[in-house]
């Protein structure tokens, strides 16, 4: 039996080496603004484009296509926003129901709730965290038909709509196996990238690895704008659609106001995009901290009998948003006491979240077995993981 106080305070102290003693709490992930970001919002006020029209929205939006290898990016004003248009813009609406893993964000499941459809949660892999393209097959198998013309769950009449894999704290999934499962079915793959910005599926970027992407500039993630999201596609017809709904679905014309759509005011700001643009400029120097110091926490617990440190899956290069100590299965009933003994030495650590088949909101929503989603989640604690903690910039 392993004492959970006596795990506790060795992974305290293992840590402590890792970051040292500092002043106040050690956050999960702070933003950190090294760059041109005052110089370029001061600009915007002192020009007044402040709002959703100016110069760097569209500076911003290359540099996203740029960084997920795209041919084009949309800004709006947030990650959960892009989703839901993403979504949209694949043909998701009222009644349908959009596969996702149960181990993500809430933003991916209220995505889907806001056009109307339903959230479909299935299995996660040890391996990368993510969706498991295995068990999605035989989820599959099990509920799919296809019923005229499209792919159906049997089980409740509703549209298979779309799949939305999830690249869990930055690591990549297996997209080529999900691309392939759900080419079969017919089902669009919208790419939940919020995380993963900068991470490597072989040499392809995520946020470009399906048909839809979408990202998310929120304080905590590894780029800010303020707030911010993007959609980013190879498809310049989705790309026109997306700029089109995230701008009201406004006519382009000289004075009328004339909207064919049902749109939404989802466009990012120019003060925010001004931001992102001077952010976007540091996420190779960032990338590298961040693997310093994800691999100074392998190398601390490198050995050690009952946690390791979550590892980019073979093949790929993760941007380690995220990194994530995961208790062995014989000690997840000492998890609370570790991040309460981690948490009262300053050491801001987390779960993660709460699988959301396991939300009283979300408990009727249909899902497949999901007994490794139940299992990783009882025993994964994220650790601090800003940038700066991996060491001075070279
Ligand atoms: C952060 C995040 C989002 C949504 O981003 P917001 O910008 O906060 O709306 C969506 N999905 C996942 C997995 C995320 O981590």
């Amino acid at each position: 039996m392993v004492d959970p106080d006596a795990l506790a305070n060795d992974i305290r102290e293992t840590l402590h080496a890792v970051l040292g003693r500092s002043e106040g709490p050690v956050p999960l992930h702070a933003p950190e603004f090294r760059g041109e970001e005052e110089a370029l919002v001061v600009d915007c006020i002192r020009t007044g484009w402040v709002s959703s029209v100016g110069r760097y929205v569209d500076v911003f939006e290359q540099a996203v296509a740029r960084a997920c290898g795209t041919r084009h990016a949309v800004a709006v004003v947030n990650g959960t926003a892009a989703l839901e248009v993403a979504l949209r813009i694949v043909g998701v609406g009222p009644g349908d129901e959009v596969l996702m893993p149960s181990l993500t964000f809430i933003a991916t499941a209220n995505a889907a709730h806001h056009l109307g459809a339903v959230p479909h949660f299935v299995d996660a892999a040890p391996c990368t965290l993510g969706i498991d393209p295995a068990a999605l097959k035989c989820h599959l198998e099990r509920i799919a038909e296809t019923r005229e013309g499209r792919t159906v769950n049997r089980e409740t009449g509703r549209p298979l709509a779309a799949l939305v894999p999830m690249h869990v704290f930055g690591h990549p999934v297996e997209m080529d196996a999900l691309n392939a499962l759900a080419a079969e079915y017919g089902i669009p793959v919208v790419e939940d990238a919020a995380e993963s910005l900068g991470s490597r599926y072989g040499d392809r970027p995520c946020g470009g690895l399906a048909r839809v992407g979408a990202l998310s500039f929120n304080g905590n993630k590894i780029v800010t704008t303020g707030g911010g999201g993007a959609i980013v596609t190879d498809d310049a017809d989705l790309a026109r659609h997306a700029r089109h709904l995230t701008t009201t679905a406004k006519v382009a014309h000289a004075w009328a106001f004339l909207h064919d759509e049902i749109g939404y005011n989802y466009r990012m700001p120019n003060l925010n995009a001004a931001l992102g643009v001077a952010q976007l400029a540091q996420l190779d120097d960032r990338l590298a901290r961040k693997r310093r110091l994800a691999r100074a926490y392998m190398d601390a617990f490198a050995g050690h009998d009952h946690v390791a440190v979550f590892a980019e899956p073979a093949g790929c290069r993760s941007n380690y948003w995220l990194n994530a100590l995961v208790l062995a299965p014989g000690v997840a009933d000492a998890r609370d006491t570790v991040l309460e003994t981690l948490n009262a030495a300053g050491i801001m650590a987390r779960p993660v979240w709460e699988p959301l088949h396991s939300l009283p909101i979300y408990a009727d929503a249909p899902r497949a077995e999901l007994p490794v989603t139940a299992d990783l989640a009882a025993r994964i604690v994220n650790l601090p993981s800003s940038a700066h903690l991996g060491g001075a910039s070279a």
